[in-house]
């Protein structure tokens, strides 16, 4: 078997197994190769070096598992956010004062969220008062 590095009219490059070098021509004759990606028939050897394209493919496979992770990452960050915003109540505006009613022991412990101004925050946290930033997924801003 020889194994041929391919490429389309449209530049997409693809590998092709042959039992000898004619039985490329053949195929490719026959209208019976095409490219993967596009269908087109018009494929033709690539020139590419073997090295460039094997440097190439890891590079490649290296941007696929980082993604995986970064992906992994993100499922498990918004699962934790979930998680919060399910056992939380949303205040909304008023959670600078309710998590000081919280922290005073004005009223029962529970867990809120809600929104506050960079200052509001600063001022709670001052006050010994725990508090901490949900990041904003993507997903969230409209
Ligand atoms: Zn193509």
């Amino acid at each position: 078997m020889i194994r041929y590095s391919l490429i389309c009219e449209n530049a997409h490059e693809f590998e092709g197994w042959f039992s000898e070098s004619a039985d490329f021509d053949r195929q490719v004759a026959s209208g019976f190769l095409t490219c993967p990606v596009c269908n087109s028939a018009s494929v033709s050897k690539s020139l590419m070096a073997p090295s460039v394209s094997t440097a190439r493919k890891k590079e490649e496979m290296q941007t696929v598992a980082m993604d995986a992770a970064r992906r992994e990452a993100f499922v498990k960050l918004k699962e934790a956010i979930a998680t919060i915003k399910a056992n939380s109540e949303d205040v909304g505006t008023r959670f600078p004062e309710e998590a000081r009613k919280i922290h005073y022991g004005e009223v029962d412990a529970r867990g809120i969220i809600g929104q506050a101004t960079p200052d509001e925050a600063q001022s709670l946290v001052e006050e010994g008062i725990e508090i901490a930033a949900l990041p904003i997924l993507p997903e969230d801003v409209n």
